[in-house]
């Protein structure tokens, strides 16, 4: 996907878009992080983290026209051609401009490896930098969150926040719809299938189909002929089956990330209008929130932050601190506050939570290549100018072609017993079948189909990429769960007087059960399947290049066993750090209305506090969390009553 000639592309770019950059921004373009001049010392709320669950709350809550809401980002400006572009968005992945570039330990059960976590730092966090693949997941995963001891998180009750923020665009919409021109693409009226009544129109978040390449559409009959049923809409009644993903991409074919969704519409930042205020300060490094004992209360109170220019600064919060940042940024800024599962050298021990930075679960994904007989790849190594001037032009006039695909255009998601039920009887038979699926209706497996050549993140491209495509399996209820602590900074030290800095440590305990492995095995044979019929397809084929049938062979557990535990990557899912749960939970960090355990004023809002990784892509959860916190924390502070905890004591 990465153009073969950046200097070509950039020079196409800056000349046609004046103001955009590829994959950074000039000093003067990176946003307004120059807080001296005018940020206050106290705000209603405190956003920490303007990602994705940030920009929401932000918003929502500055629906207000009374409240001013403050929003700390370590990133910059999201104005640049790497994150708007849907088929460049690989570009951000260890981009020190866009991506925190944070590793794993060592991971024992997966061939000693560091693997690469990638995280959006950047104005809307990860939805700025992800594959933008909407996806809510199965209803009874919901369920089982409110059955985990969290009232109110069932399907039923999220629904409604899922369609709050969603901007469904039906194809048959007019060119003339205020969300933007329509594009003049050719419609693919057989895939841009949907169930109206699980979709919102009216939310600011645009979702709507784009590109699909002719062998993505080769996959998708591939599997109808394999068994897979066809899916009307993978965000309707079932998750079940097989279609292109829906996405979110404008109408003009740029990304909708969440700050483009909620943070960009006119008068929203800075603030105009019938509406409270919003101040995004940029390039803030959050180090730790500020709590303080009142009434025999322990009470979140501020924050602390270095600068831009390298100040370190306090704010304070007069309603409450919202903990925004993520599954690994949250647990992180808990454990350096203090607020961890037990005191930690150099950290004034404030409160015990031994769930913080618990149970991380993330999904991995195992890809397999395929070389196709004709031209297969999205962008490859010979998009030079002649092809790359005439895509972007399209691009730009008419928002359509190769440059709106988000690369992982079709999907699978498939119940075990139906692709591999030998396996699953033998598994049963030995004692050793783990069933971690919320129920019969959930997926275990997703198959990705990429027409692009797909190994290590898109590092590595063959000179005649051009013919390639990638089936990735992704595990959907991993069995293993792995922890994020904190570390001090190698050569860190407290910048005048500042907390100081620590590293994130991040150990998901890959494939500590071995039954995680011989599932994504037989994903493996499954997709081998499919790429023999896409084979007898005239006009796609499919020869395996890596890693290869004879190399690593179906009918060798062993060697299958091998490739997984030394080839397998995170597909970018890690949640559950900062679980949602009772206070008979004892890893529970949030309850249900998302506010700490044992801290008042403090709550987190983001991927982190899921209680369950759903078997699903994870932002539309994230959203659907924020839409609902919003909400809450509206409530409890509408009604000053003596029974509201927080309101009594204002
Ligand atoms: C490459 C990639 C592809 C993906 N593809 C998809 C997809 O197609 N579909 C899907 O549904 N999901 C996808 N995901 C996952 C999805 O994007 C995330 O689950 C979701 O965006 C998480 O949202 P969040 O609000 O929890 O965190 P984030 O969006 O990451 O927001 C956290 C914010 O906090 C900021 N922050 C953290 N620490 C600090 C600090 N100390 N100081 C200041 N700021 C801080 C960060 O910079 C960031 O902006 C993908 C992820 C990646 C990495």
């Amino acid at each position: 996907m990465i153009p073969p000639n950046p200097n070509v592309m950039r020079g196409v770019i800056s000349t046609l878009n004046k103001g955009s950059y590829l994959t950074s921004i000039p000093e003067e373009g990176k946003g307004t992080w120059n807080n001296a001049k005018d940020m206050q010392e106290h705000y209603d709320y405190i956003v920490l983290g303007g990602g994705s669950a940030g920009c929401v709350v932000a918003n929502r809550l500055a629906e207000d026209p009374e409240v001013k809401v403050l929003v700390l980002e370590a990133g910059y400006a999201d104005d640049i051609m790497s994150s708007k572009t849907p088929a460049v968005f690989l570009l951000n992945v260890d981009n020190a401009v866009t991506d925190w570039q944070f590793k794993t330990t060592p991971q024992v059960h997966a061939g000693g490896r560091i693997m690469k976590q990638p995280r959006g730092k950047i104005l809307g966090g990860t939805s700025s930098i992800n594959a933008m693949m909407y996806h809510r997941g199965p209803a009874s995963d919901y369920d089982e969150w409110e059955s985990l001891g969290n009232p109110g998180w069932s399907y039923k009750d999220c629904l409604p926040y899922f369609k709050k923020s969603e901007g469904f665009n039906d194809p048959d919409l007019p060119p003339t719809h205020p969300r933007g021109p329509l594009t003049n693409r050719v419609r693919k009226p057989l895939y841009e299938t949907f169930e109206p009544e699980y979709h919102g129109t009216e939310g600011p978040w645009q979702v709507s189909s784009h590109y699909l390449h002719g062998a993505s559409e080769g996959f998708v009959r591939a599997s109808i002929a394999e068994g897979v049923k066809f899916n009307k809409d993978f965000n309707g009644e079932s998750t079940i089956g097989v279609n292109k993903i829906q996405t979110f991409i404008q109408r003009d074919g740029v990304r909708s990330s969440l700050s483009r969704a909620f943070l960009k519409p006119k008068g929203v930042v800075p603030g105009g209008g019938a509406r409270g205020t919003i101040r995004v300060v940029l390039g803030a490094d959050i180090r730790r929130v500020l709590v303080q004992m009142k009434g025999g209360v322990k009470m979140a109170y501020g924050v602390e932050f270095v600068d831009h220019n390298n100040v370190p600064r306090r704010v304070m919060a007069i309603r409450e601190v919202l903990l925004c940042a993520g599954a690994f940024g949250s647990p992180h800024i808990l454990l350096a506050s203090g607020i961890s599962p037990s005191p930690q050298p150099s950290i004034p021990h404030i409160h015990t939570l031994p769930g913080v930075g618990a149970n991380l679960a993330d999904h991995l994904g195992i890809g397999v290549v395929f070389r196709a007989r004709n031209r297969c790849h999205v962008a490859h190594k010979d998009f030079g100018y002649g092809r790359s001037l005439p895509a972007y032009i399209n691009y730009k006039l008419r928002g359509t072609g190769v440059l709106t695909s988000q690369i992982g255009e079709a999907v699978n998601f498939l119940r075990l017993e139906e692709f591999a039920p030998d396996f699953v009887a033998r598994e049963k038979a030995n004692g050793t079948y783990k069933e971690r699926a919320s129920g019969p209706n959930s997926p275990h497996i997703e198959i990705i189909f990429a027409p692009y050549y797909m190994k290590k993140h898109a590092t590595i491209m063959p000179d005649d990429s051009k013919n390639y495509y990638t089936m990735i399996a992704l595990l959907l209820n991993p069995c293993s769960t792995g922890t994020v602590k904190i570390a001090p900074k190698k050569g860190s030290k407290s910048v005048n007087g500042s907390s100081p800095e620590f590293e994130t440590v991040i150990d998901p305990n890959y494939f500590s059960e071995s039954f995680d492995i011989r599932v994504m095995a037989e994903a493996v044979k499954f997709m081998r399947k499919l790429a023999r019929r896409m084979n007898q397809d005239p006009e796609v084929g499919g020869r395996e290049v890596f890693p290869g049938e004879s190399a690593v062979p179906d009918d060798d557990d062993t060697k299958l066993g091998e490739f997984v535990r030394n080839s397998a990557e995170t597909y970018y899912h890690p949640t559950t750090t900062c679980r949602m749960g009772p206070s008979s939970d004892p890893l529970a960090v949030v309850d249900n209305r998302l506010r700490v355990h044992g801290i008042d004023r403090l709550r987190v809002i983001d991927a982190s506090v899921m209680p369950k990784l759903p078997a699903a892509h994870t932002c539309a959860a994230t959203v659907m969390i924020a839409e609902r916190a919003s909400d809450m924390i509206k409530e409890d502070w509408r009604v000053p009553s003596q029974s509201d905890p927080i309101a009594a004591r204002l």
